[in-house]
């Protein structure tokens, strides 16, 4: 993308209603709109970030096993009705009616509706297990949005749902989900932590939520410090394996991690002092298993093995899409802008032309955006006529992780230079090398 033809509307001053650098960031960096209290236009750059994140999550979910589909927005009340949450979700639920006197609302989760699929499609044991997601807008009437997508009103979420006929296939698809989640996030260069939560509306006995940490974050979270150490890595994982999938389970939650909502003081007194740490987090998913709390009352049910129809097990797990923009950003940026890890960059490079109009830099710069493409790699090219000081801090600002750079001073000695985001490092070499070390750098990103 040559930036004279992108539509990037950066802000030269800092949004005063921002309260939260990545709220800030992404305002100046021209990635979002609001348009009313918790409600936001993607703009390019936003939008290129959030399709990267969902690109990772639908992978990730194929990966697992799980099945997408597509359910709608506007939802109609009677099927909430069947479950007793028409009445029981109170204000954060948005209601209205068509022109018939029908009472819609718009989805703030999906149980109900996969629930309903199910029954009407699947009658046996055989077709289990099964899981189904989607990733899909969702609003809650939230008291106070805030701190921009991080707690919208409108925001974009993957909803899971799986179908097993014991609580023991339940709790593997837990386990499945949890792996696949710490996959998930480890791609987009973030460490969740996995801790144990509270239920809260969607009911139920088992629940981790995984936690960003971050000053900013609106959770409050207890742990032992050796937590943080514990990485899933490049491991080769076998999704049908109980036994792995059980393992990584225990390898995650064995340390004490837990929100103030199931928070012990008496456990927590036994993780070694010098290792216990309180702090804040930002809540970047949470998965449930909840049994046959909706499969009974909507009768979701099978035949089983022995020919009697029994109410199948379920669970549901949700990721927060949109949130993950906001929480990348909170732990990765410095004073200049974003810093994006390499797994959900918007584009893998910025080319800086420090003599935009010069016939060898312009050649040159043209020259490398076509190498690159043709290795596959996407780069955002400054072609703008402006002072070079003004397309670094562009540059810095959005947060490419790499950039090269070139200059006539450069191209006399048969080379750019290429200059690391994160650590502000550069390297002089020629335009064919970087092209080289880019394919390389991005064919390691997992
Ligand atoms: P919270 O406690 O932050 O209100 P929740 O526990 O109610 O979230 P879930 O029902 O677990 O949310 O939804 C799954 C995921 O969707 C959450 O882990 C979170 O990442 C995201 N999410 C929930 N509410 C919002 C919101 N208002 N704006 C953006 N993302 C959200
Ligand atoms: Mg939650």
């Amino acid at each position: 993308m040559r930036l004279s033809r992108y539509f990037l509307p950066v802000l030269k001053e800092t949004p005063s209603e921002a309260q939260i650098v990545s709220h800030r960031l992404m305002l100046r960096a021209g990635m979002i709109k609001q348009q009313a209290a918790g409600i936001y236009s993607w703009l390019p750059l936003g939008f290129k970030v959030l399709r990267r994140i969902e690109t990772i999550v639908h992978e990730e979910q194929a990966r697992a096993g799980h099945i997408a589909i597509q359910m709608p927005i506007l939802q109609p009340a009677d099927l909430w009705r069947e479950s007793g949450r028409y009445d029981d979700y109170g204000q954060e639920m948005l209601r209205m009616k068509d022109r018939h006197e029908r009472d819609l609302l718009y989805t703030p989760t999906a149980e109900e509706m996969v629930t309903d699929i199910f029954r009407a499609h699947v009658g046996s044991y055989k077709d289990l297990p099964l899981t189904l997601y989607q990733i899909q807008w969702k609003f809650r009437d939230e008291v106070r949005p805030r701190f921009g997508v991080m707690r919208g009103r409108e925001f974009y979420m993957k909803d899971g749902y799986n179908f097993d006929l014991t609580k023991e296939d339940a709790l593997h698809a837990y386990n499945r989900h949890l792996v696949s989640y710490l996959r998930t996030y480890e791609r987009m260069g973030l460490q969740a932590i996995p801790m144990r939560a509270d239920s809260g509306p969607i009911g139920g006995d088992d629940t981790h939520e995984f936690l960003v940490l971050a000053e900013t974050g609106e959770s409050e979270v207890f742990y032992d410090s050796a937590v943080t150490d514990i990485r899933l890595g490049a491991r080769e994982i076998d999704y049908d394996d109980k036994a792995q999938c059980q393992a990584i389970l225990e390898e995650f939650t064995a340390l004490y991690a837990r929100t103030d909502e199931t928070h012990d003081e008496a456990v927590f007194a036994e993780v070694p002092e010098e290792r216990r740490r309180s702090a804040r987090g930002i809540e970047v998913g949470q998965i449930f298993y909840f049994g046959t709390k909706y499969s009974e009352p909507m009768g979701a049910t099978v035949v089983g093995p022995d020919g009697a129809r029994v109410p199948v097990h379920m669970g549901s797990h949700g990721i927060g899409v949109s949130r993950l923009l906001g929480a990348i950003i909170e732990a990765s940026h410095d004073d200049k802008g974003i810093i994006w890890p390499e797994g959900v960059t918007p584009f893998h490079a910025g080319i800086v032309n420090l003599k935009q109009g010069d016939a060898g830099a312009d050649a040159a710069c043209e020259a490398l955006y076509a190498a690159l493409s043709a290795a596959g790699l996407e780069a955002l090219y400054d072609d703008r006529d402006a002072r070079a000081g003004e397309k670094f801090a562009t540059m810095d600002l959005i947060g490419l992780p790499w950039r090269i750079t070139v200059g006539p001073r450069g191209l006399a000695k048969g080379v750019v230079e290429l200059t690391s985001r994160r650590t502000g490092e550069s390297e002089e070499m020629s335009p064919e090398a970087a092209v080289a070390r880019l394919s390389e750098i991005y064919a390691g990103v997992l």
